[in-house]
């Protein structure tokens, strides 16, 4: 029986930072010779070491954060570049991830998912009303005129659908603003009859 468990706790830690390099020796002469036997034993109790570490991460979401940031530390430029890589690969998924980002940021509810609107994206349409080609790669974070800009068409709720939205040109999305289709046609009708050639 162990009398005093943090004691001895203690001294196994002590005892393994002692003698890392030879335990560490051990494990792996161990782990080479007995590599089936683990696989397999991984491979049966796959679900089970799957649900213990899911319910870990539930139990301890203050120690999941702090090793996360840590990593996050740790791994900075690793981590830079991967998304660099990411964007490179694809920009349509990267301007979808955004852009949900962004309206989730303003309060609405967004009922279509990343991989929907990357769907949508890769489409590759050009701009409703001025028709001109969407550019997706991004310019180091700056927005130009042909900058694809997610567009509720009918403006009228918090909620986002996908039969709501439209992938429209960053300059069209700002002239349109919070008007509906039909007011902003209305509007461009005005604007000509006015203005149009006579
Ligand atoms: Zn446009």
């Amino acid at each position: 029986m162990v009398k005093y468990p943090s004691k001895r706790a203690e001294y196994q830690r002590q005892y393994r930072q002692e003698n890392l390099e030879r335990i560490r020796k051990r494990e792996q002469t161990y782990y080479q010779k007995n590599i089936e036997k683990i696989l397999a034993y991984k491979r049966k109790n796959y679900k089970r070491t799957l649900e213990i570490g899911t319910n870990w991460r539930k139990n301890n979401p203050e120690k999941v954060k702090a090793a996360q940031k840590r990593y996050r530390q740790t791994h900075q430029e690793a981590l830079q570049k991967k998304e660099k890589e990411r964007v490179k690969k694809n920009p349509e998924k990267t301007w979808a991830r955004k852009a949900i980002q962004h309206k989730k940021e303003l309060g609405f509810s967004v009922l279509f998912t990343t991989q929907e609107l990357t769907a949508l994206a890769l489409l590759h349409q050009p701009c409703r009303y001025c028709g001109k080609k969407l550019d997706y790669s991004p310019f180091k974070g700056r927005v130009i005129d042909v900058t694809p800009s997610l567009d509720r068409i009918n403006n009228n709720t918090g909620i986002l659908t996908l039969n709501d939205i439209q992938i429209i040109c960053y300059k069209c999305n700002l002239k349109k603003s919070d008007q509906t289709h039909s007011e902003f046609l209305e509007y461009c009708k005005n604007v000509i009859q006015r203005c149009g050639p006579q």
